[in-house]
């Protein structure tokens, strides 16, 4: 097994630069907790609003030399660092569940997941293509190309600390983009480990450029103003998403946005049962309930409903809560006081509005910022919990009378990112893909994340898709060209 030191040596205090490990402009830093503890376990440097303009400057002088690499060479760097990432696994694993505190297990699986956006880039790289065609009156042809969009910002949450970063940095890489990433305060160690990865790949100095700290807003402000940045791409809450789109507008910036979500987990009457509890299980207990595909609301039609909770329920005491890092754990500790104080209160008011609740419902003692999976049932209209993100471990269901209810119910938020619905039969499979106001969703699965899918929300959940084919042309700008008829009399 790999040990906690030799996995930190090496992080801290110190910002990634122009392909140089710094202190911060102040040399000031800052603690990096371990949930499950409560206890230090790292210190980074503490970026300054000076620092994140030195960032910028690493990223534009390396934009012009780096767009004008070859592909090829951009696909191999990165395939580089996927094979790095395999051989550093356990040691990326144990760094997420310390600095996170998701079940190792669960840190494995993303840190494949994570992985694979560098591979998968790595291979589109080289299929960036245009178009060439003749105009529709036969004057000219009509040339499409792409280009890289220049310096972009990236600015990713704690939640999937590996695979949020390499989701913007493989496909922003693979453009011909250079960036600066700033990662959450609350779990900056991963990120740093990415960018040593990286530069060990043979990545030229100032393309990634990483900058930890606690001032998000008044380091981010600066760089955004900066008319030398090209591109913003944010991945976490929707009011902080809203307020990056407002700023990012003064200079027309271009944003990419995953933003919050609110999806419902859709059981129909016609549903296999075990396939939807174990769906049910994935969608909602991985990552503690902390992710925006989590399912929020459960959806059951009445004639199963009951059915469903017991069943449910009883796979709820089956968990076994503790740290990460212990063998058989399956939920880990929520990643603050302040989420489980959210959870809380959602549970609290549920309950206050007549919900029954089936099993848990409160915060474990410490140390460590642990709540206990719950399950809810019969959650009236108007509680907080169907219409808040709950991220943690808490599965409210709602019962529903039909198709048109369900429907109705599934779609009534501002947020659009990912549905899942359990049916047998196909035709209301293909009725719900047309209907479910998101941009995702699951059809008999609990799961759906795949680096080559295009991962993204509709209405307030965002805007761009992260992954698939579509997942570098956030990084690319189309570039249209006519030019005469070869064959026209002069
Ligand atoms: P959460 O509530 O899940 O932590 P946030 O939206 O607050 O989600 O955080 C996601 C990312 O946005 C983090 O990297 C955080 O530091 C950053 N962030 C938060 N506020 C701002 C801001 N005003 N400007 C720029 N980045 C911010």
């Amino acid at each position: 097994m790999t040990s906690t030191s030799e996995v930190l040596d090496d992080l801290e205090d110190r910002l990634f630069i122009g392909g140089r490990w710094r202190e911060s402009a102040s040399g000031t830093r800052f603690d990096v907790v371990d949930p499950a503890t409560g206890d230090a376990i790292a210190h980074v440097a503490d970026a300054t609003p000076a620092d994140g303009i030195a960032a910028l400057d690493a990223a534009v002088a390396a934009a012009e030399s780096w767009a004008a690499t070859t592909p090829r060479v951009r696909g191999e760097i990165l395939r580089r660092a996927f094979d790095l990432v395999q051989t550093q696994f356990e040691e990326l694993a144990l760094l997420m569940t310390l600095e996170m505190g998701k079940p190792l297990a669960e840190s494995r699986s993303e840190v494949t997941y994570g992985g694979e956006f560098l591979r998968w880039f790595s291979e589109e790289a080289v299929r960036i293509n245009g178009r060439y065609g003749t105009n529709p009156e036969g004057t000219g042809r009509m040339i499409v190309s792409y280009r890289p969009v220049g310096p972009c910002y990236l600015i990713t949450p704690w939640n999937f600390p590996l695979a949020m970063a390499t989701r913007k940095i493989a496909p922003a890489l693979a453009a011909g983009c250079t960036v600066v990433l700033k990662p959450a305060e609350l779990t900056p160690l991963t990120t740093l480990a990415l960018a040593g990865i990286l530069q060990e790949a043979g990545l030229p100095d100032g393309v990634v450029n990483v900058v930890t700290t606690t001032d998000a807003a008044g380091v981010s402000g600066p760089i955004i103003r900066d008319p030398r940045l090209r591109k913003l791409s944010f991945t976490g809450s929707t009011p902080v998403g809203k307020q990056l789109i407002r700023q990012a507008a003064d200079s027309v910036l271009r944003v990419s946005m995953e933003l919050g979500g609110n999806a419902p987990f859709l059981v129909f009457e016609d549903a296999d049962l075990d396939l939807a509890i174990d769906g049910a299980m994935l969608a909602k207990f991985r990552n503690i309930g902390q992710a925006c595909t989590a399912a929020n609301r459960f959806l059951v039609h009445e004639s199963v409903a009951e059915e469903f909770a017991e069943r449910v329920t009883a796979r709820v005491r089956e968990l076994h809560m503790g740290r990460g890092t212990e063998h058989g754990v399956t939920i880990g500790p929520l990643i603050d006081d302040r989420a489980v104080t959210k959870a809380q209160d959602l549970v609290d008011d549920a309950v206050m509005r007549r919900a029954a609740l089936r099993v848990g419902g409160t915060s474990a003692p410490g140390p460590g910022t642990f709540f206990e999976p719950t399950v809810l049932v019969g959650v009236a209209t108007g509680s907080r919990i169907l219409e808040e993100e709950i991220f943690g471990p808490v599965l409210a269901i709602v019962p529903f009378a039909d198709e048109a209810d369900a429907v109705r119910l599934a779609n009534a938020t501002e947020f659009g990112l990912v549905s899942y619905v359990f049916t047998q039969d196909p035709a209301r499979g293909q009725r719900m893909i047309d209907r479910l106001e998101t941009g995702m969703m699951g059809l008999n699965v609990g799961a759906i994340s795949n680096a080559a899918a295009p991962f993204g929300g509709v209405k307030q959940s965002g805007m761009g898709r992260e992954g698939g084919v579509e997942g570098i042309h956030e990084y690319l700008s189309v570039k249209y060209t006519l030019t005469p008829d070869p064959y026209a009399k002069r």
